[in-house]
């Protein structure tokens, strides 16, 4: 899946990247994978212009545009974080980050029933942090939100997982700081170099 491209002159390359690493990039960088900011920081520095490209609709978007939830109605957005069966099922990631604690029934984390609006969030938190654990397909579907504008019901304003999801996703695109894990990632990385 490519989620990042490169623009020169009339040249366009794609690149993906699993958490926070670049896992291939041809034609442009010949290397197996390097920390996606050290990528795209060699890229700018070669004239290269740097796009999102967003996962589901491969709708193109700045590299550096104010991602976090935002009102699916009211404001521009990348991918749709809500439930299915709201009137955005024809999108191809409907349901798919929606948040699967609901009010007014047992919750599935906590036992409790949430009524109050928000109530779920914490449960919520929980839930999508288990997930990201122990579905590594769940977790790259999360850490590609990071930098996009997720679209729910709620509004940049109000109580949303959108936000919980918004900074898991940032966090799971942070290259590793534990050193143990820096050098196994270190063990495959090579250097950046052009090819054109
Ligand atoms: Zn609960
Ligand atoms: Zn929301």
């Amino acid at each position: 899946m490519k989620l990042f491209q490169a623009k020169r002159g009339g040249a366009v390359a794609g690149f993906e990247t699993g958490t926070g690493v670049v896992m291939r990039a041809a034609p442009i960088l010949k290397l197996a994978a390097v920390p996606l900011a050290d990528a795209v920081t060699d890229l700018q520095s070669r004239g290269w212009l740097i796009q999102r490209v967003v996962p589901y609709s491969g709708q193109v978007v700045p590299w550096n545009q104010e991602g976090g939830a935002v009102h699916v109605r009211h404001e521009p957005f990348d991918v749709y974080i809500g439930r299915k069966g709201h009137g955005y099922d024809h999108r191809p990631e409907a349901g798919m980050f929606g948040n699967p604690v609901t009010r007014n029934t047992p919750c599935t984390v906590c036992g409790e029933e949430h009524t109050r609006r928000g109530s779920t969030l914490d449960c919520y938190e929980v839930w999508v942090k288990a997930a990201v654990q122990r579905d590594e397909l769940f977790q790259q579907a999360v850490t590609s939100l990071h930098g996009l504008r997720l679209g729910c019901f709620c509004g940049a304003h109000k109580a949303c997982h959108g936000h919980i999801l918004h900074d898991l996703a940032t966090e799971l695109a942070a290259p590793a700081e534990d050193d143990d894990v820096l050098d196994s990632v270190l063990g495959v990385l090579a250097k950046v170099s052009i090819a054109t």
